[in-house]
Parts: C-alpha cells; sequence; structure tokens
C-alpha cells in the first residue's frame, strides 16, 4: 500500500519542531547503523558529521556532480574544487521511504533513541566549537522541510554572529509537501530569498510516475506535485537546482518518457534541466538490506536512463553550456512575486 504522506508529514512534523522553545528534532549518530558508513566519527555530539562531498566517484562513467561545490565555491569566492567538506546535521524524520535511501528506515520516523531536539544557536556553538570548522554546512534528512522553519532560523542565527558572508548553507528537498508555504511567515520568506550564502536542491525522485512511486512508494500522482512545488520555489529567485534519481521497475519507454521528463523541466525553466544533476544510486549499507529482484532491474534501468538523458541534454544545449559551471547557469529570475500567494 502507498504511503499517506500528507498524513505522516502532520505527524512527523508535530514531532519534529517545537515551535516556543525554538528546536529541533536532529538525528544523534551514536550507535546507529549509519554511523558505520561514516568516514569519521560523529561530532557535534553525536549530532553532526563531516561529509566529503566529491565530483566524481571512483571510476565510474556516470556524469560528475558538482553540486554543492561549485554554488559554494561561487558564493564564498573560493577556488574551484573537486571536494569539499561540509558540516551536516540530518533531520530526524522523512515523509518518504525510498528504496535506496543510505539512511536507515529507523533514522527517519522521529525516533526517540536516535534524536534530540535542538536550537540553532546550540547547533552553531557545536559547529564553530572544533579545529577546523568546514566552509558549508549542510541541512538534510530526511526531508528537511517537514520543518521549513529550520532553514531562516539558521541563518538569522548565522547573520547575529556576522557569519553570512563566511559560511555558505545548503538544504536538501525531497518536493513533498507545501510546508514552506503553509507555514513559513513573509518576513521568514523574505530572509531566504534575499540571503546572501544560500543554496536549495529539489530531488525528484524518478522520471515518470511510475519510478516514482516505485523509488519513493508513495502516491504516483505525487510525481506530478514535485513540478508544481519546483515552479513555486523558482518563483523566490534563489540559487535553486535539481537531483533527479532514475531507477524504474521497468526499461519499457525509458527514452520517450526521458524526453517528457525534460520537456517538463524546461516547462519550469528553459535552463533548468543544466541545473539538475542525476544521482547514481549505489549500494550504501543499509541499501544492500532493501535489495530484491525489482530493486537490482532498477539499478540495471537507472543506465539506460542515464543515457537517455544525456542525450536528451545534447540535443537541446550547445557543448559550451553544458560545460558551464553549474553556479553560472541563470534561471529567470523570480518573475512572480513569491508575496502574493
Ligand atoms: S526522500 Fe530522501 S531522506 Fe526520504 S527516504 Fe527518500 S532518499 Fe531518504
Amino acid at each position: 500500500m502507498a504511503i499517506n504522506t500528507e498524513a505522516l508529514s502532520v505527524r512527523y512534523r508535530a514531532a519534529s519542531i517545537d515551535l516556543n522553545g525554538k528546536r529541533l528534532l536532529i538525528t544523534n549518530f551514536r550507535n546507529t547503523e549509519q554511523e558505520k558508513d561514516l568516514s569519521e566519527p560523529p561530532n557535534c555530539g553525536g549530532v553532526g558529521r563531516i561529509r566529503h562531498f566529491r565530483r566524481t566517484l571512483g571510476n565510474s562513467d556516470w556524469p560528475p556532480n558538482p553540486l554543492p561545490i561549485d554554488p559554494a565555491c561561487k558564493a564564498l569566492g573560493l577556488q574551484s574544487t573537486d571536494m569539499i567538506r561540509a558540516q551536516v546535521f540530518q533531520s530526524a524524520a522523512c515523509n518518504w521511504r525510498c528504496w535506496y535511501c543510505f539512511v536507515p528506515f529507523d533514522l527517519l520516523s522521529a525516533n526517540p533513541d536516535y534524536s534530540e531536539l535542538m536550537s540553532p544557536a546550540i547547533l552553531i556553538d557545536r559547529y564553530l566549537d572544533q579545529p577546523n570548522p568546514p566552509p558549508m554546512i549542510d541541512l538534510t534528512g530526511g526531508q528537511p522541510d517537514l520543518v521549513p522553519e529550520w532553514v531562516p532560523w539558521m541563518m538569522a542565527e548565522l547573520r547575529n554572529r556576522g557569519l553570512e558572508h563566511q559560511v555558505y548553507l545548503w538544504s536538501d528537498d525531497n518536493l513533498s509537501n507545501d510546508y514552506f508555504w503553509q507555514f513559513l511567515s513573509e518576513a521568514d520568506i523574505e530572509l531566504i530569498a534575499t540571503y546572501p550564502n544560500y543554496g536549495r536542491v529539489c530531488c525528484f525522485k524518478g522520471f515518470n510516475a511510475e519510478s516514482f512511486a516505485f523509488n519513493t512508494r508513495a502516491e504516483p500522482a505525487l510525481f506530478d506535485q514535485q513540478f508544481e512545488l519546483m515552479k513555486k520555489l523558482l518563483t523566490l529567485g534563489i540559487d535553486l537546482y535539481a537531483y533527479a534519481t532514475f531507477t524504474a521497475p521497468s526499461r519499457d519507454g525509458i527514452e520517450e518518457d526521458m524526453r517528457s521528463f525534460v520537456d517538463r523541466l524546461q516547462m519550469l525553466d528553459e535552463n533548468l534541466p543544466l541545473r539538475t544533476v542525476p544521482l547514481q544510486i549505489q549500494e550504501f549499507t543499509p541499501v544492500k538490506q532493501r535489495l530484491n529482484s525489482a530493486t537490482a532491474d532498477a539499478l540495471q534501468n537507472q543506465q539506460i536512463a542515464i543515457e537517455a538523458w544525456v542525450q536528451e541534454l545534447e540535443t537541446r544545449f550547445s557543448s559550451e553550456k553544458r560545460a558551464s559551471n553549474i553556479a553560472d547557469i541563470p534561471l529567470r529570475k523570480g518573475s512572480v512575486s513569491h508575496l502574493t500567494h
């Protein structure tokens, strides 16, 4: 049976935020399965981890991933590089259950055994209280947008401490709800829209309704909603990017459906495909336990899908444009005022 995304979102939001105390439910990695996958022990008293974002993984022939390296380097005025360290904080709930998620599912259910309510002030204190704080903070999940307040609260805290130009802030969004518009005040939205060193990546969980539902366990109709949510975020004029995952249960019609997927991205913004990075699904520890013959096929099918994606981009964009720094690809600036919703 498909996940009831709305009901789960309501439940997890309630467990993940303390509005009066201004605290958010953050994963504590100590004694978790995820801890075993980390290259360095958790930091910040267990609620943080250091992640090394790399442009390429091994000898893979998959297209490189410039996120969030290039946007962060551009914003901070750093030289281009192939690896960047980030301080990661992870929200403790997600309303979907992607079979390929590198987070064990018991760290996605607001489980009090593996999480703590933390204020942005304490997160920043702990981030600064380490020998060599990374140049960027990554707010990930889980689905951080079950608690959209997290981003503006962190921004306000960084600004209070005079760090807004020194630290790059990056956050993820699985495009599963409109809590951003439901729960943020106009002042919060204005802060996000005008904050200097912020980038946001939204994840399309498939290239058609079938692959979306197979990947997330959510209702297939929510695939269309992902485009609606992205469209609204594009009106903000923020530095916005997308990921896409291409694992699919069937190889039938992949080329045609990929063409229509890229068409739909371009309907939102002509250049959006050049700001979209396909993510190769890999077998992290928790994923191995969830593999079966259907997921094995899906891993094979992502290879066909990526070839179709590359083909689509080659026919639509010049080689010069395709080789551009992803952070230099222009989007139409928020042409619709975000304050008119
Ligand atoms: S939406 Fe993201 S955090 Fe949630 S299950 Fe899928 S991959 Fe994991």
